[in-house]
């Protein structure tokens, strides 16, 4: 006997169940709650999935969710450009704004070196944030990445990549805090 089975309905359930942290109960309950919303609802959901998708990329400087060619904080003069704080995830940007102390930019990586899971330094933002150092405009930078399983095991973190490569790029500044070296920069970390 076949299977019970409407096929929009299965893969409507298929593509909640891609979600992060959606099993197939939640999956079915998402998708029998677009089933019930009208026309209009339906359509407005789905073309707010796809503007999202056309409209966000990233700030040509610092690598952040943007709608424009520079994100709203690159734009603003009233932050301090000499600054910069180097990031994971635009969440993090998101967690750090939320708190309204710091008012120097940031820089998202877009990930973490992770050999174990062959991520090298080419594959998350690092030649744009060596970009942006090489102008003489940047006096700080402040690590607020994690330190990885891999960055212990191999003896340096991350953060000591980027400070190593911010040394050799010419600039003597120090950095007020670099969190992998256990320095700390108050109102910030
Ligand atoms: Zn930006």
């Amino acid at each position: 006997m076949a299977g019970y089975n409407i096929a929009s309905l299965a893969r409507l359930v298929e593509q909640f169940e891609r979600m992060p942290g959606i099993g197939h109960k939640s999956a079915q309950r998402l998708a029998f709650h677009v089933l019930a919303m009208s026309d209009a609802q339906a359509k407005q959901f789905a073309e707010t999935i796809l503007a999202a998708h056309d409209n966000i990329k990233q700030c040509e400087r610092c690598c952040n969710l943007s709608e424009e060619a520079l994100c709203p904080i690159c734009k603003n003069d009233a932050r301090d450009k000499s600054v910069i704080c180097v990031v994971e995830d635009p969440r993090d940007v998101m967690a750090f704004e939320r708190t309204h102390e710091f008012d120097g930019t940031y820089h998202v990586l877009h990930g973490v070196i992770s050999p174990m899971n062959g991520v090298g330094p080419e594959d998350i933002t690092i030649k744009e944030l060596l970009a942006r150092l090489s102008d003489g405009t940047v006096q700080e930078v402040i690590m607020a990445t994690n330190p990885t399983v891999e960055g212990e095991r191999g003896g340096r973190s991350d953060g000591d990549v980027y400070f190593a490569a911010f040394k050799a790029d010419g600039h003597h500044g120090q950095p007020a805090c670099l969190r992998c070296a256990g320095r700390r920069r108050s109102r910030v970390c």
